[in-house]
């Protein structure tokens, strides 16, 4: 069994869906897929969600940018047919209510930020799960955190046995959504900015994959930033400890939690070009 996390570039277009598509299919083996949101839309999120809490309380611009962009892609993908509409609608629907709220009490709670922070994911794991054929399983059943809202902490000893429950029978294709997760209360929760590698790392390691892929829009850990040196190159394989290492310093390959899950199983990481699909990428592991 493999994971396979896809970011917001990833699935920020339907051609770029066709792709993950194809990469999805091209696989042996049972594959759980990890989506991010659509590229750009988590930043619309809480930009809308600020916009109403504050000033003029105009959040209508950014949910209108949010809309356009899942309509776009939904009608590319399944020519405008299907539940996959009904879904969307709902959870935009959703979304523009909280923001409401929002605006009424002109004040945005870190709790209630989350309540709205992860649609995205909700919505692009649907899409994708439609669109390959395959089951939807949701994160936010079965990560869970404590309280922190923004940048909660996992538990681990419930999220692993949930993980487990989850994918007890499981083959085929599943479809996860990345980043959300819910507290001890059911209240929706999130791990972080960028937190999708995260949530794609905590279930390699609780069902203890062969390997965890995350394709992203480059081909892997450079030897510098390639804005500034001209030379730098690709590194074809590095350590865990390498890799935290990078990441901590300022590459932004992956989400820097992403790592320890997995490295205290021994499950290696292959960094991926969803663009570049041949290159062979960046391999992370213990040697
Ligand atoms: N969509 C979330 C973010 O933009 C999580 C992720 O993409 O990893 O931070
Ligand atoms: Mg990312």
């Amino acid at each position: 069994m493999k994971v396979l996390k896809f970011g917001g570039t990833s699935v920020g277009s339907a051609e770029n869906i066709k792709k993950v598509k194809e990469i999805v299919q091209s696989q042996n083996g049972d594959v759980i897929v990890v989506v991010s949101a659509l590229g750009g839309i988590t930043d619309k999120i809480l930009t809308a969600a600020n916009n109403a809490s504050t000033g003029t309380g105009d959040f209508h611009t950014e949910l209108k940018e949010i809309k356009i962009k899942h309509d776009e892609v939904i009608h590319s993908l399944f020519n405008g047919s299907g539940s996959i509409k009904y879904i969307v609608a709902e959870l935009l629907d959703e979304l523009e209510q909280i923001l409401t709220g929002i605006t009424l009490v002109g004040e945005l709670t870190p709790k209630t930020l989350d309540r709205i922070a992860g649609i995205g994911e909700r919505i692009s794991s649907n899409i994708v799960a439609q669109f390959l054929g395959a089951d939807r399983k949701d994160a936010s059943e079965f990560i869970r955190t404590d309280s922190n809202f923004g940048k909660a902490i996992v538990n681990f000893k419930e999220t692993d046995k949930n993980i487990q429950e989850a994918f007890n029978d499981f083959s085929g294709i599943a479809v996860v959504p990345g980043f959300i997760s819910k507290n001890a209360k059911g209240e929706f929760t999130t791990i972080g900015r960028g937190g999708s590698d995260y949530t794609a790392a905590i279930i390699s390691a609780a069902l203890n994959v062969e390997i965890l892929e995350i394709w992203t829009d480059v081909n892997g850990f450079m030897t510098a930033d390639p804005r500034v040196i001209s030379k730098a190159y690709t590194i074809p394989e590095l350590t865990y400890s390498e890799a935290m290492e990078l990441s901590h310093f300022g590459a932004k390959v992956i989400y820097p939690p992403t790592i320890l899950p997995v490295f205290q199983k021994g499950i290696p990481i292959l960094i991926k070009n969803t663009f570049e699909p041949e290159n062979p990428g960046t391999r992370i592991s213990r040697t």
